[in-house]
């Protein structure tokens, strides 16, 4: 299995930034998991749009899911030019209807609703979902395939439940938009980075990757917060590849 970072930041990305988008491959099968604004683009340095073979969000907020709003644009006339014969396979929570109902578009997408507690196999993948806590609702995926198991949070916020969910996870893809002032402060919503570590301490988890950076945030100082924690910890970096069986380039 390999995952590569195409966008990992959150609300809004850097100057040269993209939002959450994550690419998930093993034997030539490509998920794309959540699909931020600038993630179309970095996609395309790796592989053509059209050929992804799935979709997965986990929820319907635009720093997640806006630029299947332009993919479909280029979908479209994948399909004129003979390139893709087959609509996308696009799996989201059924919430907010308001946005739900946005994801159809022509034949762009073959849209799936993903409710928690479930198992679903895209692929080679066997996927299983957890709700986390925020301000829409929000899945994580534990994603196994043959080579092991790939654990994303989605967005949430601190929930006891997690640690058992990514437990013994090759590589956890969590969250970390605050650090610990912005829960003394009680900004809802998000987890810490301290948070995250804790979770992937006690899941004991190989390898733990920070991501959703906040734009506002000192990277350096969530990731100092996150190391006491669990010293392995790092900040997801896009353009990075990792490797389950783990290893990195
Ligand atoms: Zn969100």
């Amino acid at each position: 299995m390999q995952l590569t970072v195409l966008g990992c930041y959150g609300p809004y990305p850097p100057a040269g930034g993209a939002c959450s988008g994550y690419l998930v491959q093993e034997n030539r099968f490509n998920l794309l998991i959540d699909c931020g604004n600038g993630v179309m683009s970095r996609l395309q340095n790796h592989l053509e749009f059209w050929q992804l073979d799935a979709v997965i969000l986990s929820h319907l907020h635009a720093d997640h899911y806006s630029d299947t709003m332009i993919m479909r644009y280029g979908l479209e006339i994948a399909f004129s030019q003979g390139l893709r014969s087959k609509p996308l396979p696009l799996y989201a929570p059924p919430e907010p209807v308001s946005e739900f109902e946005r994801l159809p578009y022509k034949n762009a997408y073959a849209v799936s609703s993903l409710t928690e507690g479930g198992e679903w196999q895209i692929g080679p993948f066997t996927i299983k979902t957890m709700a986390g806590i925020h301000a829409v609702p929000s899945l994580a995926f534990c994603i196994q395939s043959p080579s092991g198991t790939l654990v994303y949070s989605g967005d949430t916020e601190y929930c006891e439940s997690f640690a058992e969910f990514a437990s013994g996870a090759d590589i956890f893809l969590c969250e970390a938009n605050y650090q610990e002032a912005d829960i003394r402060n009680g900004l809802p919503n998000h987890l810490s980075s301290a948070q995250a570590a804790q979770i992937a301490a006690a899941a004991g988890v190989k390898k733990l990757l920070l991501t959703h950076h906040h734009p506002e945030r000192d990277p350096a100082t969530s990731l100092t917060e996150a190391v006491k924690h669990f010293p392995g910890a790092e900040l997801a970096s896009e353009g990075a590849i990792y490797y389950v069986p783990t290893s990195h380039s």
